[in-house]
């Protein structure tokens, strides 16, 4: 397929933005990128897709998320407003989590993938919980995952809070897809909770059976200060040396927010070549403070951009990010949207990159062939340099006309064409609702 037409944006080492742009998808991967007329005539016989003047741009990555969280929306608490973090825990997410069935595990990822599918989210790295239905939960994901024909890696957060039981079947969950996910949309992890919810002795576990697979970690670290505190208690050590001294860090590993860290802990994170997932929204959203992004990105630290569960919108991700720090700081020159995008593309796709064999996060030959298409007409004029400030003030998801991942086409002039998005919705209701009840 020939995509013609379009402002092409490459991102990549080349970063160009190719005026009347085309790409050329050969099976899974690009095959061409270039002038719409060079690539015309050279493939005069390959069926052409009509950009008809919109952007064109790699598709989005998100570092970190929580398909299984997408029945909050909307739901009543019957308890007193959580006060803080751990009580945003327990009250919310850890009563959801355990209420949740392998429906409502199938019909969250799915809504949350029509979500992605719409906002050009086109690879997600997600972090399963559902401790009444742990075995078989990642296979219901993976199969949504495939039904939708987006890319993901998924792994089960395993922790004591539920018991020895469910630890177990949770170290089992994650053993057991780690050693069947193959392939290139879907991808396997070790998922751990947080150091606040893991004993040294499933710690121990954990990095035996992960050592064994040869993969890493996903997890959460230091989001709050209680997360610290538990740590300090437990061992004398603050989270991140912890979680170092247990084998848990290192390159193919992901740390979510690491808000709560020192710079020792940001200097343990450069030399293991730990990976970190930014979440703003949700750091806001949970009061639990702001990650030091620039002390980290002035380290080289691999800082990425996640959702943790938000909208699958990672535009939404960009601008939030480019205005938190500006105003933590209280300095409108720190977090560029140059170092936003930065962030969103080019660290993402180094940590997707550890579960995908082709480039992500560019169109280039030879990387995946996952491509969006915007509704964006400039009313300014657009080059490469300036269109990271184009994104933030301009675009959205929403603009988002044509998903593809693979070279497959996902969604055409926004309709989905692998999904039933209304059926979905209405299963999803209906299950969220039940769910409610049952909690
Ligand atoms: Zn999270």
């Amino acid at each position: 397929m020939l995509i013609t037409n379009g402002k092409l944006a490459t991102f990549g080492e080349a970063n160009q933005l190719i005026e009347d742009g085309a790409i050329l998808i050969d099976g899974d991967e690009i095959a061409a990128v270039g002038p719409t007329t060079d690539l015309v005539a050279r493939y005069p016989e390959e069926e052409i897709l009509d950009a008809q003047g919109r952007l064109i741009l790699p598709g989005f990555i998100c570092a970190h998320t929580h398909f299984y969280g997408a029945f909050a929306r909307g739901m009543a608490l019957k308890t007193e407003a959580p006060a803080s973090f751990p009580q945003i825990l327990e009250y919310l997410w850890w009563r959801l989590d355990k209420a949740l069935k392998l429906d409502d595990v199938r019909y969250s990822a799915l809504v949350c993938l029509v979500d992605a599918i719409r906002n050009g989210t086109t690879t997600l790295i997600d972090h399963h919980a559902s401790p009444n239905a742990v075995t078989g939960s990642l296979d219901v994901i993976a199969e949504a995952v495939t039904q939708a024909g987006l890319r993901a890696c998924l792994c089960y957060e395993v922790s004591d809070r539920d018991g020895e039981e469910t630890m177990l079947q949770g170290i089992g969950e994650n053993e057991r897809f780690i050693k069947q996910a193959s392939g290139p949309y879907l991808a396997a992890t070790f998922g751990l909770h947080a150091s606040l919810t893991l004993s040294d002795e499933t710690l121990k576990r954990a990095v035996e059976v992960a050592d064994e697979l040869d993969v890493g970690f996903h997890l959460h670290v230091a989001e709050d200060k209680a997360d610290v505190a538990d740590s300090l208690k437990k061992s004398g050590l603050r989270v991140v040396e912890r979680l170092e001294q247990a084998g848990i860090l290192g390159a193919k590993t992901i740390a979510a927010h690491a808000v709560h860290i020192d710079a020792f802990e940001m200097d343990t994170l450069r030399e293991t070549g730990t990976k970190v997932a930014h979440n703003p929204r949700s750091n806001m959203n949970n009061a639990v403070g702001v990650a030091d992004v620039l002390g980290m990105l002035r380290r080289r630290i691999d800082v990425g951009l996640g959702n943790d569960g938000f909208s699958n919108n990672m535009f939404s991700e960009m601008k939030t990010t480019y205005l938190l720090h500006k105003l933590a700081q209280e300095d409108p020159r720190v977090m560029g949207a140059d170092q936003v995008l930065d962030m969103a593309v080019k660290n993402n796709a180094r940590i997707a990159g550890l579960f995908f064999s082709k480039s992500l996060g560019e169109l280039s030959v030879g990387a995946h062939a996952d491509i969006i298409l915007l509704d964006y007409v400039p009313t300014t004029p657009l080059n490469a340099g300036n269109l990271p400030w184009h994104l933030i003030f301009g675009m959205d998801g929403g603009q988002v006309s044509t998903t593809i991942v693979g070279g497959k086409v996902l969604m055409k002039d926004r309709e989905l064409l692998t999904l039933d998005e209304d059926a979905i919705t209405a299963r999803s209701r209906d299950f969220a609702g039940k769910l409610w009840a049952r909690m």
